[in-house]
């Protein structure tokens, strides 16, 4: 099972393919994740990554693709995935359907979360006294939102377009439970091969 988790920063993404990774057994990647771990580095690629990351803006499409598909290649995706946090860009949508053909992959379902505005802000600003996560502060924010609308919503949109018998709206203004439960009852309609 393959699955592509979409929404704004705070949407609770990482929450929710956390959760479906423990109850189905697969491997959650979250390029978020992984690139904070490559920070505690203190080479001068990680320096530059830190810098990227906590301005709010994207990291290079081809650092990603490497990340990707390096960390598909692992043996515990043989079951199957949760991407969280890739394809983010163009770039990156044509490098996964591409590499999704040369290694005979097909996405399973697609959960495109949704939230207000307002819940934006709010998780946001609770995450960042939770968490201290330096892209957390207010006027980085707003940078990150940004790119979401410019460079990822097109990308979801795509999906919903091509793909729309695999793609699912979640409203993510409700309680986690409740996401989950609206996640796990399309999974659960579903045979995937
Ligand atoms: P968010 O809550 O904003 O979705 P993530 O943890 O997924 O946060 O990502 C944090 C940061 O990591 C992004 O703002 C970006 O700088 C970088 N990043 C993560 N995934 C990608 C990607 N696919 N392409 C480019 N940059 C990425």
């Amino acid at each position: 099972m393959i699955l592509i988790f979409f929404g704004p920063p705070g949407a609770g993404k990482g929450t929710q393919a956390d959760l479906i990774s423990k109850k189905f057994g697969i491997p959650h990647l979250s390029t978020g994740e992984i690139l904070r771990k490559k920070l505690i580095d203190t080479d001068p690629l990680s320096k530059k990554l830190k810098d990227v990351i906590d301005s709010g803006n994207l990291v290079s499409n081809d650092i990603l693709n490497k990340i990707v598909a390096s960390r598909i290649a692992i043996s515990d995706c043989n079951q199957g995935f949760i991407l969280d946090g890739f394809p983010r860009t163009i770039v990156q949508k044509d490098f996964l359907a591409d590499f999704f053909i040369n290694n005979n992959l097909k996405i399973s379902k697609i959960f495109d979360l949704r939230l207000s505005q307002k819940k934006i802000n709010q998780r946001i600003k609770s995450r960042f006294n939770i968490e201290y996560r330096g892209d957390d502060k207010e006027e980085i924010i707003k940078t990150r939102i940004f790119k979401y609308l410019q460079e990822t919503k097109p990308i979801s949109d795509y999906y919903s377009l091509n793909y729309p018998q695999n793609y699912y709206l979640i409203d993510a203004d409700q309680e986690i439970q409740m996401i989950h439960s609206d996640i796990i009852k399309i999974i659960k309609n579903c045979d995937f091969q």
